[in-house]
């Protein structure tokens, strides 16, 4: 392996540009490379370990040649520009198969296009099926045209950059709206969900609801079993919710041990009904603590959200939550629906 291959792979993968093809900036770039020399054959090629991969090529019908079968490695390996005016008379290319048998490489020149780091990750390079003179003028043309290729590649490599900045912003915004402890949408999170839904929901004219969930007399389960057992049950809670729920509703932690479930495209009969299997699955819930076997229940409100009144989030919320109120008055362990809007 020539030395600073490892290096030189590197900087070709950090452009992810190896094997693209059909690219509009690299076809203009061969068109006129075809153009400007008058040349029959004119490419763009990026090399790997064993391959050159052309990216554009006027002239000839190629996508790919080994490494060591092309005229190109030579300018790779040594990274400087190469130009055989005809091949005939070159001891190192007369006896080549593509100078012998096909295509019958005559003239050869071939820039290399350097990466960031300055290694040559590839050639520009123009063929001629009959031997040509290449004066220094035309040299420094195709200098040139490497030049702007290179800019080209490193424009590229600005907006990859900002594609791989932008992911992980997202990465970390995501984050910072996950709740730490129960791995759920913290408030921040499902609130924004919940804008999200009612501006879909607004679009598409279909409704959905919401459950308010509330995890009862939970200040007794810290005071009888301490704050630890405490959150084993408030994530063995949040474990039978998203169990419960479906692949599409959201689940958020809206308080300490109070949750809100999003059920998008879903009426008050079938979020009741899902809130009463919420509740039951809970009520059968036992969590294996060191304290010992500890369970508990949940009350929840129901609301639904209809398109035929244009009721607001904080409506919603404020009639879940009332039905929450109603829930916990009525002894706790159960299911309440707010029938209308306000
Ligand atoms: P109710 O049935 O009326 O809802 O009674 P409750 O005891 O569940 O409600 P209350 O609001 O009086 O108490 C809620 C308790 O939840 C108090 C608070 O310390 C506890 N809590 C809130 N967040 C956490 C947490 O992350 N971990 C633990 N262990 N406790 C929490
Ligand atoms: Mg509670
Ligand atoms: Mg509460």
């Amino acid at each position: 392996m020539p030395a600073g291959e490892t290096a030189r792979l590197v900087s070709l993968s950090a452009t992810d540009l190896f094997g693209i093809s059909q690219d509009y900036v690299f076809d203009c770039i061969t068109n006129i490379g075809a153009q400007l020399f008058n040349v029959p054959v004119c490419s763009l090629v990026l090399a790997d370990a064993e391959k050159y991969s052309f990216n554009s090529c006027v002239g000839l019908g190629v996508r790919e040649t080994f490494r060591n079968t092309s005229f190109c490695d030579d300018v790779v390996t040594d990274g400087e520009p190469m130009v055989i005016e005809d091949t005939l008379l070159d001891v190192r290319f007369s006896g080549d198969p593509l100078v012998r048998i096909t295509p019958q490489i005559r003239f050869y020149a071939g820039h290399p296009i350097r990466g960031s780091s300055g290694a040559a990750l590839g050639t520009l390079c123009l063929l001629d099926f009959k031997p040509r003179e290449f004066p220094s003028e035309q040299q420094r043309l195709l200098q040139e045209l490497v030049f702007l290729t290179e800019l080209s590649f490193f424009a590229r490599g600005i907006t990859t950059a900002q594609k791989a900045l932008v992911a992980k912003l997202d990465l970390a915004r995501h984050e910072s709206l996950i709740d730490p402890l129960l791995r759920i949408w913290n408030r921040g999170g499902i609130t924004t969900i919940l804008d999200q839904q009612h501006t879909s929901s607004l679009d598409m004219r279909v409704p959905f609801s919401i459950l308010m969930v509330d995890i009862d007399h939970f200040k007794k389960i810290n005071d009888r079993y301490g704050h630890i057992v405490g959150d084993t049950v408030l994530k063995a809670v949040t474990g039978v919710l998203q169990a419960s729920l479906r692949v599409d509703d959201e689940l958020g932690r809206y308080g300490g041990e109070e949750f809100i479930a999003i059920l998008p495209n879903t009426n008050a009969v079938n979020a009741e009904e899902l809130a009463r299997r919420l509740n039951e699955s809970v009520a059968q819930l036992r969590v294996d603590t060191p304290m010992g076997s500890v369970g508990c229940t949940v009350s929840i409100g129901v609301a639904q959200w209809a398109p035929t009144r244009l009721e607001s989030v904080q409506a919603l919320v404020h009639r879940a939550d009332a039905a929450l109120l109603s829930a916990k008055q009525c002894g706790r362990n159960c299911v309440r629906l707010c029938r209308r809007a306000a």
